[in-house]
């Protein structure tokens, strides 16, 4: 099947659950379609698949609510991170069950998320928003304040060339820490210029992304992880 074909069926499932945003393991397929490195993932539908699907992806774990009705997962206590052992997977796996019950209590719960705890780094985010005039633009930035306070990002229409993501990935103004400034660790830039090419690509082939958030994406000297995927599909 080509990503485009299995893209659409995603898409077209959301559709029929009536939604129109992906859960974040299908927003994560979706990426992983188009050669975006997502956190190696699994959905248990229960504590015992919960514990497998810990110890084939390898310690250690996090664990996070799949659920229509939670789009801010850590706002319910649906995420929790640093599991070290079959003990704590299952004690988490209640624990996020108990907080949904408690603070959303309408929640379906779907499934449980487990998947890869990935090193932290510095954080970048790739976004996407459909511009009313021009269509879809591509946004890039550092991670946390520097997005959320300072608005130091770029942007430009897709599908963008290589030229483009690395001038998207140099004008920031924080570009200095990707470099490596004052003994972070230096980002790995040709990955961080595949993330936003394939990004381009993939906004190109489904025209039903409305808004797309990776965020945030750890950036290692060596390859990167997407850690949150979220995904808005257009008004029908
Ligand atoms: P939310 O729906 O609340 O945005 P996230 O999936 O983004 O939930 O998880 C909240 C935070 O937990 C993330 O911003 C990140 O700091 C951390 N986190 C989540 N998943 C992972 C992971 N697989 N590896 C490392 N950190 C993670
Ligand atoms: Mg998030």
């Amino acid at each position: 099947m080509s990503p485009k074909v299995e893209a659409e069926g995603i898409i077209s499932k959301a559709r029929g659950e009536g939604r129109s945003f992906l859960l974040e393991p299908e927003a994560k397929r979706l990426c992983a379609l188009y050669g975006l490195p997502v956190t190696r993932f699994e959905v248990a539908k229960s504590e015992d698949e919960a514990v497998e699907a810990a110890e084939r992806i390898g310690y250690p774990i996090v664990l996070k609510v799949v659920s229509p009705q939670i789009l801010h997962k850590s706002d319910v206590g649906g995420v929790i991170l640093n599991l070290r052992g079959e003990e704590e997977i299952r004690e988490a796996y209640r624990r996020i069950h108990e907080n949904v019950k408690s603070r959303v209590p309408e929640a379906v719960i779907e499934g449980i998320l487990v998947q890869e705890m990935a090193l932290s780094s510095t954080e970048v985010i790739v976004g996407a928003i459909k511009d009313p005039t021009f269509g879809p633009t591509i946004m890039f930035g550092l991670g946390g304040i520097f997005v959320e306070i300072l608005r130091d990002v770029s942007f430009r229409l897709v599908p963008i060339e290589r030229v483009d993501a690395e001038e998207m990935i140099r004008e920031i103004r924080a570009y200095k820490i990707l470099e490596g400034a004052r003994g972070l660790p230096k980002a790995d830039k040709e990955t961080l210029i595949e993330i936003l090419l394939k990004t381009s690509n993939m906004l190109m082939e489904l025209p039903e992304i409305s808004e797309l958030d990776l965020n945030p994406i750890m950036v290692y000297e060596k390859g990167a992880k997407i850690v949150d995927a979220r995904i808005i599909l257009e008004k029908v």
